[in-house]
């Protein structure tokens, strides 16, 4: 079994692991847009030093394409952890991301995300480009 295989996926609306891509359904041709990617959109996810989301992945796939392009590996690093003890610390990293891309061809957006504890889940958003 490939680790493509390990990736769980569920409706973000009622599964709080779910990447929520939010992004237009159509951008223009080589013209930046804004592409926000978190989790726990309409069902929360904990974010303590026990239980967190680590990291977000998001890649592009240009249909027809035999190959996936990497557009940003984000990780958050600070979930309460400190000298005094778990959630003692004074800085927590929330787990959503915000970043922006341009795009010559229309594809699919690829979202993946690892709970320390729930492992990894990913969801997908086709993207149309004119
Ligand atoms: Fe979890």
């Amino acid at each position: 079994m490939g680790i493509g295989e390990r990736y769980q996926t569920d409706n973000w609306r009622t599964e709080k692991h779910v990447p929520v891509i939010d992004c237009p359904d159509t951008v223009n041709a080589d013209e930046m847009f804004e592409v926000n990617v978190t989790l726990g959109k309409e069902v929360a996810h904990p974010n303590t030093t026990e239980h967190h989301i680590a990291w977000i992945s998001l890649y592009y796939h240009p249909d027809g394409s035999k190959f996936t392009y990497d557009l940003g590996h984000f990780e958050f690093n600070a979930h309460g952890a400190a000298v005094a003890g778990p959630n003692e610390g004074p800085a927590y990293t929330h787990h959503g991301v915000s970043t922006w891309v341009k795009l010559s061809q229309p594809g699919t957006l690829h979202a993946t995300a690892y709970c320390n504890i729930h492992g990894l889940w990913e969801s997908t958003k086709e993207i149309g480009v004119e």
